[in-house]
């Protein structure tokens, strides 16, 4: 059997596995990626994404300093709340309802800028987020922390860190999983990969670093942890997250951490593929305008008050909610007053549109049950309230008396022609993972950790509970990534012995 012997292996090519492997390769380490997918289908949930990306900024100049792109005059046209650490460690508290580890919370959040700042030098691109803002007397309103994104979403991220990848002779495994790590007198030793290249091998090394998603792909795992109903859902992403990385740090004694029952959705179109297209990247199916519109079910009847917050603050609660429903579907449906306000995605021809003159016909094509529908739209259309439209913010234009009221955003339907789309719940990823410190190191039930095992990305436990103030997955990967490569670096420093 050939010998094969690193300083450190990665395990995935995802945004934090490439974060890891960049760090520890700085010092000139010999580092391994293994990676199961083969290489047209590498990257990970990160290929998946549309770039958006969270970071404590600060202010417009913190802003121009990560977009290089932005022109003087650019900058004058733009209006921008500031976001600092302490607003991106409040907002991880209050979407994770204060259940988010204090230490992993505020390691994120104090080392989102710099990290932005380090990935720009392995040359990731950035670019205003056109999905974060409101125009206002020709300016650029925008809202919720999140301006930023990476130029060609996350196709555009990942290529450019396998790029500096390759640069610095950083090796990479594809069809090659790691099925478990090996540990040697306490310490880790290698480990063991089914490479499609090189066979069943064991690749020695005194640190693994993994970073290979979490549980979302694994239909049994689905289930078993989030609830039966989870098994039909969509997988909005890669088709390996299938848990393996948690499984091999829990054999080698690695604690469990954070919320195994939780995962973040989305609600998305009915007829997405069953798992990420990878030739369709880019975040292109899902469906969030429903603020604007209503929400029924295959019954006919609405579910969930639509306009209760912001499309942040309710997608991935209402994407669970469309999963309790009969065959785990439902249509949002939106009139001609306010079509023209959809986000993007319900322009293209990956879309599945249901379009009628009235509302009669719209029941019939969209195959509900058309009394009770009718019934539900005559019922909604009294109840709306008068008031002033406003979608740029919570305006309280209501419904009243209905068992379930529409609180914002609340137009009669009633303007043809009127469109329907079907939807259901897509998996973005698990919350349950790895017990990990502020240094990525995996820890013990004990909370000793693990000497060479770090993780992660979608690994580490903890961070996320119910929910995640947006673009924080991407940036996790980075600072998290970047931690393990860095703490890789001084661990190796000591002689192997001790
Ligand atoms: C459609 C979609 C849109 C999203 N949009 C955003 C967004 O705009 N902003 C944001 O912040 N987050 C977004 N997210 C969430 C974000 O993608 C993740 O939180 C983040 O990318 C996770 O990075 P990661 O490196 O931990 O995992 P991944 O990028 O998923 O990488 C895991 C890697 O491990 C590999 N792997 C798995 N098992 C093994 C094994 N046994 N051996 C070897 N390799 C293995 C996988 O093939 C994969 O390459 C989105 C997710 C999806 C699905």
């Amino acid at each position: 059997m050939a010998n094969y012997n690193y300083d450190v292996v990665v395990v995935g090519t995802g945004n934090a596995a490439l974060s890891a492997a960049l760090s520890a390769g700085e010092d000139g380490l010999k580092v391994l990626m293994v990676e199961k997918g083969p290489k047209h289908k590498r990257g990970g949930n990160s290929f998946f994404t549309d770039g958006a990306i969270r970071t404590a900024y600060g202010d417009k100049e913190g802003l121009s300093r990560i977009i290089d792109s932005l022109s003087e005059s650019e900058l004058e046209k733009i209006e921008l709340p500031e976001y600092t650490e302490e607003d991106y460690y409040g907002d991880i508290m209050k979407v994770t309802q204060e259940k988010s580890d204090p230490a992993l919370a505020g390691h994120l959040s104090s080392k989102s800028y710099e990290t932005i700042l380090w990935m720009k030098e392995q040359g990731v691109e950035f670019q205003l987020n056109e999905n974060q803002y409101f125009e206002r007397d020709g300016k650029k309103v925008f809202w919720g922390g999140l301006p930023i994104k990476t130029v060609n979403k996350g196709i555009g991220l990942v290529e450019a860190l396998f790029e500096k990848a390759e640069e610095r002779g950083i090796d990479i495994w594809y069809e090659s999983p790691a099925v478990s790590v090996e540990k040697t007198d306490g310490k880790i030793s290698g480990v063991h990969v089914d490479s499609k290249e090189h066979g069943e091998v064991l690749v020695e090394c005194r640190s693994v670093i993994l970073a290979c998603g979490g549980f979302e792909a694994n239909k049994e795992k689905r289930a078993k942890h989030l609830g039966p109903q989870w098994e039909n859902a969509v997988v909005r992403g890669s088709e390996y997250n299938t848990g393996d990385g948690i499984s091999m740090a829990l054999e080698v004694g690695a604690a469990k951490a954070g919320q195994y029952d939780g995962c973040h959705a989305h609600t998305t179109d009915y007829n997405s593929p069953r798992t990420g297209d990878y030739s369709k990247p880019g975040d292109i199916y899902k469906k969030s305008s429903y603020p604007l519109g209503l929400i029924v079910n295959v019954e006919g009847e609405r579910f969930v008050d639509e306009g209760l917050d912001f499309r942040n603050y309710t997608y991935a609660k209402y994407g669970k909610e469309t999963l309790k429903q009969t065959d785990q579907k439902a249509f949002q449906i939106y009139d001609s007053q306010v079509r023209h306000l959809l986000r993007k995605e319900y322009d293209l021809e990956e879309a599945t549109m249901i379009k009628a003159d009235t509302v009669e016909e719209l029941a019939e094509k969209m195959g509900v049950a058309k009394e009770n529908f009718l019934q539900t739209i005559k019922g909604y259309n009294e109840a709306v309230q008068d008031g002033d439209y406003n979608p740029g913010v919570k305006d309280g234009k209501s419904t009243k008396g209905l068992d379930v009221d529409k609180t914002n955003w609340a137009l009669k339907f009633e303007e043809g022609p009127f469109y329907a789309y079907p939807v259901t719940c897509g998996i973005t990823f698990t919350f349950g993972a790895v017990k990990v410190n502020e240094r990525a190191e995996a820890l013990d039930e004990n909370g000793e950790k693990i000497d060479g095992l770090y993780a992660a990305g979608e690994m580490v436990g903890d961070l996320f509970h119910h929910n995640y103030p947006g673009g924080s997955g991407l940036m996790s990967g980075s600072v998290f990534g970047r931690t393990a490569g860095d703490f890789v670096k001084e661990y190796l420093k000591q002689p192997a012995g001790i």
